[in-house]
């Protein structure tokens, strides 16, 4: 994360400079999907539209019947987004119809975890910039994409080439 966005504010807190401009962002995090999965890339197995919902998530997307949309790639699950616009099939009418149990990978953006450099935070986001935060404020999400990223980091050490 670049040095330049954090500070440590009056009560000691680690603090990032980024708000959320919710509704009057000029651009939606979600339609279509920014590039924040550009993170997981490099990775073989992972593409760029698909977002991975952790085991744990995907029950909660069962009891709210929306697993339909959920599409299976070996033992996990994946929002699959639109091959041309890479919008997400969960965005509806400008928002998240699956919002309260949308994936990790959803509630931490902009933040996403480099696989070299750790935390980092997407600079497209409009929100950079624009007050104060404190990361303690985005840590449970950040928390959750902690596991996203453990569990690419467990592939990927299990990843075998074909020769
Ligand atoms: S996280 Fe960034 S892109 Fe998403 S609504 Fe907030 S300001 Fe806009
Ligand atoms: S699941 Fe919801 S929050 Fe995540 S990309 Fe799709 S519409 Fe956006």
């Amino acid at each position: 994360m670049q040095k330049s966005l954090l500070r440590v504010g009056d009560k000691g807190d680690i603090e990032i400079n980024w708000r959320c401009l919710r509704e009057k962002c000029p651009q939606s995090c979600c339609g279509p999907f920014s590039d924040h999965l550009k993170v997981y890339a490099p990775l073989k197995k992972i593409k760029r539209d698909e977002i991975i919902v952790l085991k744990e998530e995907i029950e909660r997307f069962k009891k709210n019947k929306m697993q339909a949309k959920l599409v299976k790639k070996d033992s996990d699950f994946y929002i699959k987004l639109n091959k041309k616009d890479r919008s997400c099939p969960f965005f509806k009418k400008g928002i998240c119809s699956c919002y309260q149990i949308r994936p990790a990978l959803c509630k931490a953006y902009p933040f996403y975890i480099d696989l070299f450099t750790g935390i980092n935070i997407d600079s497209t986001c409009p929100g950079v910039g624009k007050g104060w935060t404190k990361l303690r404020d985005r840590h449970a999400f950040i928390n959750a994409l902690a596991l996203v990223y453990l569990k690419h980091i467990n592939d990927v050490t299990h990843i075998q080439t074909k020769k």
